[in-house]
Parts: C-alpha cells; sequence; structure tokens
C-alpha cells in the first residue's frame, strides 16, 4: 500500500491510546514513512463525519428569518 498525500511507502501498525484520551481505543492501520499521515477505517469515517456535521451546521443556518 502506497500512502494517498506523496505515494511513499506505508507501514501497517497497532495504535493504542489511554483512557485519558477519551476512551481506551485501540486499532491498526496504516502510517506513511515519509510523512507520517494515518489510513485506518476509524479516521476515514471521522473525516466523512466531520465533513456530514459541516453540512448540517450549513443547513440550520439557513433557516426562515
Ligand atoms: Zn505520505
Amino acid at each position: 500500500m502506497n500512502c494517498l498525500i506523496c505515494s511513499g511507502i506505508m507501514n501497517f501498525e497497532a495504535f493504542v491510546s489511554s483512557a485519558a484520551e477519551g476512551g481506551p481505543w485501540a486499532y491498526e492501520g496504516w502510517r506513511c514513512v515519509y510523512c507520517g499521515d494515518i489510513i485506518d477505517p476509524v479516521i476515514l469515517r471521522h473525516r466523512i463525519l466531520s465533513r456530514t456535521r459541516e453540512l448540517v451546521s450549513m443547513g440550520k443556518d439557513r433557516g426562515p428569518r
């Protein structure tokens, strides 16, 4: 697998977080050895969710006055 940003080599790694960061979690994903970009299902979902949230807030601003 190659990086989507710089086409560099990506390493498969396991990522682990502590409970202090919003709850213990662990997942596996790909990290670029050149630019450090991480690709994994969780991050992809976050990107889609944040984009959806922007669309929703835009819709609220368009209410009748
Ligand atoms: Zn990269």
